[in-house]
Formats: C-alpha cells, structure tokens, sequence
C-alpha cells in the first residue's frame, strides 16, 4: 500500500511558515523588507497586543496590479528573481516567494495594493491560506498587509509567543534594524495606538543614528574610516569603553541586510579587543559590503545568517577597520586637554585639612609604584592650570586613593590611577615585546615547577610568547619546567604562582590566536595585574606624570580589559546638576 501524498497547498505554507514566521516580528521584517524592495519612501507600522492581535505595514511603494496580487499569495511567487544566475547576484531584500504564503496561511490576512497610476486598487482577504474575497480597492497607491490573530489556527505556535512586552521589544529590534540600514527611507511605529517613533526620512547615517538612538550616543560613536576596495567596511562604532551587556546595539549588515554572522561577531571582538570588558559586546552601526558573488545569503529561511567565500579576508578587513577607527580617535581625545580657554572660576575649592580616606585627600606619606619614578615633593596640587608638557589641566586633589580629579577646559576629569597605569603598562610592555622582548631579570634562586600533563603541553606550545614576554622558563624534564628570570617589575610575585596563573587566564584565550594576541593576553590579564597596586599614594610629580603618559597611549581611555581610566563631567552637566542650566 503507498503511504506517500503530497502535502495541500495550504499545509506545504503552514509548513514553510514555520521557519519563516516564528513570531510577531518575523512579520513585520518580511513586509518591511517587501516595502523597501517596493521602493517605498515612508513605512508605517502598526501593531496591537505585541503584534499578536495586529500586524499593519502601509508602504508608499510601486504597488501591484490585480494578477500580481493574487499570484504573490502563491508558494514559490516572485518578481525578483527568475533564473539562477539572478540567485547569485540577488541586490533585493526578498528572492524566496515564501513570506507572504507563509503569513496568510498562519493569519487572518488583508492586502491592499494599487499602482501609481491605477484607476482602482485591490483588495484581497485570506484567512488561515484561503482567499475569501477579492475585490475593487480605493486605497492610496502604496501597498497595505493587515495580519490578524497570528498563528490563531496554529494554537502550538501561539503558545510559544512571549509576552506582549516581549514581543514588542523583538519588533522594535527588527524595525530599527531596518531603519539602521535604510537611513533615506521614513519609517513610523504605533503600538497600541501610541507613537513610537516617527522617523523623517535622513539625508545620511548619521542623522538616522541621532533621530533614532539620540545625541548622546551619537556623541560616543566613531565614524569608520572607510577603506577602498572590493570589500568595504563602513559606519560607527562605539568609542573604547562604549559597551552593552547584550548584543541589543550591536547592529550589522552585510550588503544592506542585516545578518548574525559569527565571523563577523568575533571580528568585532577582536578588533576591540582590549578597549572591551569581558562579557560586553560593542555598539556598532556597521555595513560590509562586497561583490554579491562573495556572499550566499540563502543559508536560512528567513536570511539572518549568511556564509562568506572568503571569511579571513571579511575577519581582517572588520578587525583592521575597528582598530584604526579606535586610534584615531586619541587625538581628538587628547584635544580635550589641550583646549587654550581658561574659565575664570576654579571648579573645586581645596579640600579643608587633610580629612580621612574618602574624601579629597593629600596623601601625606609616598609610596613606589611599579614602573613610575618616583621623585620629589608630597602631592600638592598646583594653582593655576598651567600647560603640562604641551596639555592643559590642572590637578586638583585625589579621591578616596585611587581617583584622580582634574579640570581642564571642558570641566571636571576623574582619572582611576589604577585603570591609567595598567594601560600605560600594557602600552609599553606590548611595545617592548613587539620590539626585542621584555627584558628578564634572573632570579637568585631558580625554581623548578611540576605541571599537569595538559597545563605542561600548552607551556611547552608557547615558549618562545613566554620568553618574549621576560619569563625565562625552560623545559626540565617530563612536565617539569624551570624558571629562571623574571622580568624586573614582577619580581616580588610568587613565580610558580605566577606561572599559574598564566596558564590559568590564558588557556582559554589562546586556542585561535596569534603569538602577538596571546602575548597581549598575557599583560593584560597576569602582568598588569601582578604590576598593579590598588590604593597606591602618588606624588604630585608622579600623577602628572601619570595623566601624560595615559595622554600618550594609543587607546588612553580605556584599561586593558575595557574599563574606562577617565571620566569626564562637562561644565555644562554640573550645571544641569545645580539646576543652573535646564
Ligand atoms: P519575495 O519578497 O521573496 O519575492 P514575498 O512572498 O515576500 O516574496 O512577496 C512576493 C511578491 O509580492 C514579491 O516578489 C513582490 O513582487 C510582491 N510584493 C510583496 N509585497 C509587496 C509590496 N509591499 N509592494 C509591492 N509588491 C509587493
Ligand atoms: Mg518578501
């Protein structure tokens, strides 16, 4: 007896539409998308209950005629590709003739649509894949899709619905998303018949950035220089120390459509590298954009993800345009203290006689730090603001033993001593290291370490890393290592300690990198660690010191594992603090 039949039409859609519509917001990414390829000039969205009760897009796009808005309800129906070799060089959005099936079989559907010059628009009902009306529509010309009661005859599906909150929150993502990506188009949200957002259509990236995410973000956001060739990358990204705990802000496009593509994701990673706290991911407003034959962007139904022919090369084209842009934003950094104008009031008045810890304290007895010179007087603060090599701040006191607090022109700065000498540090350690090696101190006695096989296996992988880095470690025998220098600065450490703990926070760090990354890894995480003192008192030469040094590192506002080393409080926030200024 043959067992095998073919699937109704409406069930093969149902089918489909598993892995196109999942939920509210695929919705709304499909018919968004088939909007701009319509080529609309200003999208509305309208949602109820999370999208679950209501889906509403109306585009002022090219619109269709009757036979086309009946044969677009058909699996497999497209007008944007026809032959195979259209697949390999697709420049719209939608090629797969699946969404809006796979919508009206899982809804209750309405479309509209009419031509610019049509006489009378159309109108189709559908409900859960069958056409129940069509007829004469009086539209304006433009396309309107109604979805009602989604996933109403899938009662499996609904249930995996989020809440309403959710669900808004998944459609806001996707239509910024869009909105990101197409700056020139106006896009509006109403929910529950608020006003989301409404925006005009912008000239350029940037004002959509500003209208859509606001002047603050904008203010910490860096433009990609843009690198010329085949492969392009552009946009902004976040300034070092810029970083969210999810990846909410971390918005990417490959050729105009946004995509989660994990080449690109540790590309990012490692192009921040140290200007990024451990489990953060940067803001990135970033567009790749390559011939359409090096990319497949139909790896998944709703083409989230995309598979690139040449991954090295998309990896180091993003890592090398992240680490420039991030360069090249030191001297702007470095303007700030360079800034000639002198307000007349001095911000903070000297603190009253010396108080106890936590407050603006004048240490009075020195402590060495590791790698500062230590020369001269207690910590006095100077008086006037006075150029300092050639920036201009004035230092005014330190904070609980570990805050230096500043002004220069823009206001008040708040150094952590401890963040801006672990960036120094890293600087030049990664400099010396680069360049001979740092240089290794002999120790009196040399220690002789047994590891575990695995941790013996690793150390035997790097040493040559480990001795460029001023640990002088040699095999002894099986899993037995021998160290015998150390560089100058860790002398103090425990050295079988030390090698621990190398091994410890670096294993994991290492299976993909280069020697040069792991070498990084290494400062970052054991010897600046290891370097550092907390609650370490300067001397006032030192901590100017100190702010000149950080000035003079490629990326000074941000500690080798992301966290910021300076704060600045503009004169214009104290002012709205005090309420002198709304
Ligand atoms: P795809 O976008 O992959 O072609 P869809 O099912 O999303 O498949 O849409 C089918 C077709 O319907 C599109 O190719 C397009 O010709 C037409 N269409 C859909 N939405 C619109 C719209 N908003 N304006 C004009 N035409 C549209
Ligand atoms: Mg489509």
């Amino acid at each position: 007896m043959s067992r095998v039949r073919l699937l109704s039409d409406t069930l093969a859609s149902q089918v489909a539409a598993g892995e196109v519509i999942e939920r509210p917001a695929s919705v709304v990414k499909e018919l968004v998308e088939n909007s701009i390829d319509a080529q609309a000039q200003a999208i509305e969205v309208m949602i109820r209950r999370g999208g679950i009760s209501l889906i509403r897009v109306t585009d002022d796009g090219i619109g269709m005629d009757r036979d086309d808005a009946l044969l677009c309800l058909e699996r497999h129906a497209t007008s944007k590709i026809r032959t195979a070799a259209d697949l390999a060089t697709v420049g719209t959005l939608g090629f797969r003739g699946e969404a809006l099936p796979s919508i009206a079989s899982v809804a209750r559907f309405r479309l509209t649509t009419r031509e610019k010059e049509a006489v009378a628009g159309t109108e189709v009902i559908v409900s859960g894949g069958r056409i129940e009306t069509v007829r004469d529509g009086g539209e304006a010309p433009g396309t309107q899709v109604e979805v009602r009661s989604l996933f109403y005859n899938l009662p499996a599906r609904r249930k995996f619905l989020r809440s309403e909150n959710t669900e808004t929150r998944n459609i806001e993502h996707q239509l910024n998303l869009q909105a990101i990506a197409h700056p020139g188009i106006g896009f509006s949200l109403v929910r529950d018949e608020r006003v989301v957002f409404q925006l005009p259509a912008a000239k350029t990236l940037r004002d959509r950035i500003r209208d859509l995410m606001g002047n603050e973000l904008l203010a910490r956001l860096l433009e990609v220089e843009p690198a010329e060739g085949e492969l392009r990358v552009r946009g902004f990204v976040g300034q070092a120390g810029v970083s969210r705990a999810s990846r909410a802000q971390q918005f990417v496009f490959v050729n105009g459509r946004a995509v989660e593509n994990p080449v690109i994701g540790a590309a990012l990673k490692e192009g921040y590298h140290t200007a990024l706290m451990k489990g953060q991911f940067p803001v990135t407003f970033l567009f790749v954009e390559l011939p359409p034959a090096e990319v497949d962007v139909n790896v998944h139904p709703a083409k989230r993800e995309v598979r690139f022919r040449d991954p090295v090369g998309v990896r180091e084209a993003v890592v090398t345009a992240i680490r420039k842009t991030l360069e090249s934003d030191r001297s702007s950094w470095q303007e700030q203290f360079r800034a000639p104008s002198v307000p007349e009031i001095p911000l903070v008045r000297r603190a009253e006689p010396v108080p106890p810890s936590n407050h603006v304290a004048q240490p009075n007895f020195p402590v060495e730090i590791g790698g500062l010179a230590t020369t001269g007087d207690r910590f006095s603060p100077n008086e006037e603001r006075r150029p300092v090599g050639e920036h201009h701040f004035r230092i005014l006191g330190i904070l609980n033993k570990l805050y230096v607090l500043m002004e220069n022109a823009e206001g008040l700065v708040l150094v952590d001593q401890h963040a801006a000498h672990e960036r120094i540090l890293f600087e030049e350690l990664r400099r010396r290291m680069e360049e001979k090696g740092v240089p290794s101190q002999r120790l009196l006695l040399p220690q002789v370490i047994e590891l575990a096989p695995r941790d013996a296996e690793w150390i035997e992988r790097n040493l040559p890393t480990l001795q460029k880095m001023g640990l002088g470690v040699e095999e002894f025998g099986r899993h037995t290592f021998k160290l015998e220098s150390l560089p100058p600065f860790l002398s103090g450490t425990e050295p079988a300690r030390l090698l621990q703990d190398v091994i410890d926070s670096l294993k994991s760090a290492s299976n993909s990198s280069s020697p040069l990354r792991l070498g990084e890894e290494m400062i970052a995480k054991t010897v600046c660690r290891h370097a550092v003192k907390a609650n370490d008192l300067l001397r006032q030469p030192e901590v100017e010191k100190l702010i000149l040094d950080l000035l003079d590192c490629e990326l000074p506002y941000c500690c080798p594992h992301g966290r910021p080393t300076m704060i600045q409080i503009s004169l214009g926030e104290l002012e709205k603090k005090f309420g002198r200024k709304m």
